[in-house]
C-alpha cells in the first residue's frame, strides 16, 4: 500500500480514537491495508521500472506533504498517528539505501519475511484501487482537518 493511503488511515485513527490507543491501533492498519490488494510489481521490476520510480516518488513526496496541514491546524494526535501508521515500512528504507535497489524478495528476518508474505494482492492493477481510496481518504482528512 502507498505511503499516503498509510499516512491517511493512520490520520484519521489518530482523529477518531484517544491517545494513547490510537498510536498502536495506527501501526497496525499498516498491516491490515498491506493484506488488502494494492499496488506493486514484482519485486525484481521495481528497478527498471519507469512507472514504480514516478509512483515511489511521488507518494514519498505527498506523504511528507501531509505533514504540514496537520501540523498547521495542530491536529498533532492525526500527524503522530499517521507517522506510526507508516513506520512499519521503514525496515525496508535502509535495504533500499545500502542495496540500491527496490528488489525486497530476499528477506531474512521473520518481521520482514511476514510483512512481504501478507502483500500478497500487490499487483500492478491495485493502483486503480489506490488512487480512488486516496481521493476519498484526501477528502475525509481535510473534512477531520477542519474540527
Ligand atoms: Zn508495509
Amino acid at each position: 500500500m502507498i505511503g499516503f493511503n498509510h499516512a491517511l488511515v493512520g490520520a484519521l485513527i489518530g482523529k477518531v480514537l484517544p491517545l494513547p490507543l490510537a498510536l498502536p491501533v495506527a501501526v497496525a492498519s499498516h498491516f491490515v491495508l498491506d493484506a488488502l490488494p494494492h499496488y506493486g510489481l514484482p519485486h525484481r521490476q521495481r528497478d527498471v521500472s519507469k512507472a514504480w520510480k514516478i509512483v515511489f516518488t511521488v507518494d514519498f513526496f505527498a506523504t511528507a506533504a501531509l505533514i504540514v496541514p496537520a501540523a498547521a491546524t495542530h491536529h498533532y494526535a492525526m500527524l503522530a498517528c499517521g507517522v506510526a501508521a507508516v513506520l512499519p515500512d521503514f525496515v525496508w528504507v535502509g535495504r533500499v539505501v545500502k542495496n540500491r535497489s527496490f528488489d525486497l524478495s530476499n528477506n531474512q528476518n521473520w518481521y520482514t519475511k511476514w510483512h512481504a508474505k501478507i502483500q500478497r494482492y500487490e499487483r500492478p492493477w491495485g493502483i486503480w484501487i489506490e488512487l480512488p481510496l486516496a481521493g476519498l481518504l484526501f477528502v475525509v482528512f481535510c473534512a477531520a482537518l477542519q474540527n
